[in-house]
């Protein structure tokens, strides 16, 4: 299976990261999006992100050119009729997913693949909305794509072989390590890491410590590079909420429920960096906590 072309569905944060990672591998990228305002900030982040790569010495200044020149906007799936697989990075929403899907896979090659970036759904249940459950496959790339290290690779029940294996190829090929995960809600590192930062809004929630004290806490206390709550406005508040419920619907235990501050801070579009604010006020120079 010789993948070259590659489409990737939604120019968000992990859209945009995504592409990146693949111009940079040598891969041709299409990038489509149902806001094509979106197309046009991704490429331009890209340049920036290769641009600050070069700077640190991570990328040769003469491999951005090339890059970005493999990185085409494209309106509409239509336009992904050629791609030898078609990656949907969308948001994480199981009936916006499966109606792509559905629009998506008459315009491709019976040879084609299809992965989804979901963070938590069924990766089972969105091949069965295809017209290929033999040729999906979960490939989940960590945010910032450019940065992380890890791919989750899930199978679900139909995959075969050939498909997991050009799976493990493109990961090896943007020199990322990846890891098998089954298909069970939220995979491996969101099933342990997104219960954690629930726990957080928790101890917000109850009064416990304020957004400062609990994250300073988990940096200095436990080591972690970002505070939880730092760390959820950088995923995306709506993304944790949505994962949570895929926990606590999936799993069916109340350990999971969603935090009901998490549940507000996402019904105001406080949504964290994406929107300029969430457990912190991003507007000014420096971030400022809001509880
Ligand atoms: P985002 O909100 O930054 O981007 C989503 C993009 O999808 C937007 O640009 C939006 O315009 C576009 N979109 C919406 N509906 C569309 C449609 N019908 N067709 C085409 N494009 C459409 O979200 P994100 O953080 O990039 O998350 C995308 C996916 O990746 C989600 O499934 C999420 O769970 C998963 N994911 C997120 C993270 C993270 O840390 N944010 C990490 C791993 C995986």
């Amino acid at each position: 299976m010789t993948i070259e072309r590659i489409g990737v569905i939604g120019a968000g944060q992990m859209g945009t990261g995504i592409a990146h990672v693949l111009a940079l591998a040598g891969y041709g990228v299409l990038l489509e999006d149902i806001n094509p305002e979106q197309i046009d900030k991704s490429l331009a982040l890209i340049r920036k992100n290769l641009g600050r790569q070069a700077a640190r010495g991570l990328i040769d200044e003469g491999q951005i050119e090339p890059a970005l020149a493999r990185i085409k906007g494209v309106d509409g799936l239509a336009a992904l009729g050629d791609c030898d697989l078609v990656i949907e990075a969308a948001l994480e929403d199981e009936a916006l997913k499966r109606a792509i899907f559905k629009e998506l896979c008459p315009h491709l090659k019976p040879s084609a693949l299809v992965a989804t970036n979901t963070s938590s759904i069924s990766v089972t249940r969105l091949a069965a909305s295809t017209d290929r459950p033999e040729h999906f496959i979960g490939l989940h790339f960590m945010n910032p794509v450019p940065v992380m290290q890890l791919v989750e690779v899930i199978r679900g029940i139909a995959t075969d072989d050939g498909t997991y294996q050009a799976a493990l190829e493109i990961v090896k090929r943007v020199g990322k390590t990846a890891a098998y995960a089954e298909d069970f809600p939220a995979f491996i590192v969101n099933r342990i890491l997104l219960p954690m930062i629930n726990e957080a809004v928790y101890t917000l929630y109850e009064g416990v410590g304020n957004v400062e004290a609990i994250d300073t806490a988990m940096r200095l206390g436990a080591n972690h590079p970002m505070g939880p709550l730092q760390l959820a406005d950088f995923i995306g508040l709506d993304t944790c909420l949505a994962v949570m419920q895929v926990l606590y619907e999936g799993l069916a235990d109340s350990k999971y429920r969603p935090c009901p501050l998490l549940v507000k801070y996402v019904e105001a579009g406080w949504l964290g960096r994406k929107t300029g604010r969430g457990f912190y006020d991003y507007r000014s120079e420096h971030p400022v906590p809001t509880r």
